[in-house]
């Protein structure tokens, strides 16, 4: 079955409500403009929580080929978890996605492999795509552990979920030291790891699930280094930090395929 790529953009905590409008207003006519094919990517715009309504009115509104989610979820139903955001008002929002487990809530909130299994547990009960964010710090790819480590962090977020649910959700590879340091995995180490989550898939969970999982890179994709990353045949698209906050940048990135 063919995986149709996926390209997510991660605001983290940029832009108010108003600079969103703007952003994603640019991003369609962009797009439009340079006549993207939505066959060849979905593109998806991941928000601070309060840019949400706004984005939602203006997707839905002008009835754009963008989806959105939000980046990160309480792993509740609901009640006294003063600051938290449930799936069901996700939902209530129009969200498609959600990430779960960044490294930036693992390092900052202290998220760890139960936490990042609860939420990606609950965000699928409820309707929700998870994207669950993997990958190693430098001290552990220094050590040559990168792989394992990696195929820990997967096995801790996917416990307990079936053969169905971990087909339908997208794991996200992506090594710490390549975050936001303009410092890129190259396209072959992407794809080590990339088809190790692949194998390991394939080994616990069977064909037609390791074959239907997406299996994005992030970490300093930009328009420019977006092909050869492309180019692997177990990754099928990118998380995108920074260049995601670039319209042109951003465009180019869905536009991978010209
Ligand atoms: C990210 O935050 O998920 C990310 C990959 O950031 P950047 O593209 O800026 O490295």
């Amino acid at each position: 079955m063919a995986r149709k790529p996926l390209m997510a953009g991660n605001w983290k905590m940029n832009l108010n409500h108003v600079e969103a409008v703007g952003l994603v207003q640019k991003l369609a006519w962009t797009l439009q403009d340079k006549r993207h094919d939505p066959a060849k990517s979905e593109v998806v715009v991941i928000p601070p929580f309060t840019d949400l309504r706004s984005v939602q009115t203006l997707i839905d509104g002008d009835k754009l080929e963008l989806a959105y989610g939000a980046q990160d979820l309480s792993p509740f139903d609901g009640g006294a978890y003063t600051g938290d955001i449930s799936a069901d008002m996700l939902v209530k929002l129009g969200c498609t996605y959600v990430v779960v487990g960044h490294s930036e809530r693992r390092q900052y909130h202290d998220e760890d492999d139960n936490t990042v299994n609860a939420k990606t547990i609950q965000a699928i009960k409820k309707g929700l795509v998870p994207i669950v964010c993997v990958g190693e710090g430098l001290e552990v790819r220094k050590a040559a552990q990168h792989v394992e480590f990696t195929l820990g962090h997967v096995r801790g977020a996917l416990a307990e979920l079936t053969d169905e649910q971990i087909g339908a959700l997208v794991i996200a590879y992506e090594p710490v030291w390549a975050i936001g340091t303009g410092e890129v995995a190259t396209p072959e180490d992407a794809q080590e790891v990339c088809g190790a989550i692949r194998d390991w898939l394939r080994r616990h969970h069977g064909d037609a699930t390791a074959d239907a999982t997406r299996i994005l890179y992030g970490g300093s994709v930009k328009a420019s280094n977006v092909g050869a990353i492309m180019a692997q045949p177990d990754i099928d698209g990118a998380l995108v930090g920074g260049a995601s906050l670039q319209v042109d940048e951003f465009a180019g990135i869905a536009r991978y395929y010209d």
